[in-house]
C-alpha cells in the first residue's frame, strides 16, 4: 500500500469564507499516482472545516445565515470562551460543520456523487491555516 502526505496553506480575505478546495485534492490525488484507496481531507484548526456539498453560491450565503443563527459571532461576551479570545463562534461553526472528509478514489479519480466538491469553511480567518491531505491506496 501507498500513501502521500501534503499540507496546503489557506489564509483568507475575511473572517469566515467557504473555499472549494476540489482542485487541490484532485491535484494531490495526481501526485500520488494512487488509482484506488481513500482521501482524507480535514482541517487542521479548530476554529475551520473540511466539508463536502454543492458549489453553489446562494447556498453558500444560507449556510453563512444558518451557522450565525445558531452561533452569533457577537456580541462577543456572550461565549464563556471570549476572556483572551473572541472566536468561540468560529470554534462552535466547526463544529457544526465538520472537521474532515473521507473521499473514495476510484480509477485515479475523486469518485463523487452528484455535485459534490470539497470544501474549506473558514470561521476564524486572515491568518495562516492548514489543511491535511492524506492519500492510502495503490
Ligand atoms: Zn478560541
Amino acid at each position: 500500500m501507498k500513501s502521500f502526505r501534503k499540507e496546503l496553506t489557506i489564509r483568507t480575505k475575511s473572517r469566515r469564507e467557504f473555499i472549494n478546495i476540489t482542485p487541490q485534492v484532485e491535484a494531490a490525488l495526481r501526485e500520488s499516482k494512487i488509482q484506488e484507496g481513500l482521501v482524507l481531507v480535514n482541517a487542521m484548526h479548530i476554529t475551520a472545516s473540511v466539508f463536502i456539498n454543492d458549489d453553489e453560491s446562494g447556498l453558500h450565503r444560507d449556510f453563512e445565515r444558518f451557522l450565525e443563527k445558531l452561533a452569533p459571532e457577537k456580541p462577543y461576551d456572550q461565549y464563556d470562551h471570549n476572556g483572551y479570545e473572541d472566536n468561540a463562534d468560529a470554534h462552535l461553526k466547526r463544529t457544526i460543520m465538520g472537521r474532515e472528509c473521507v473521499c473514495a478514489i476510484t480509477n485515479g479519480r475523486l469518485d463523487f456523487g452528484p455535485w459534490e466538491q470539497i470544501f474549506y469553511g473558514e470561521f476564524d480567518g486572515k491568518r495562516d491555516k492548514r489543511v491535511l491531505i492524506k492519500i492510502i491506496g495503490e
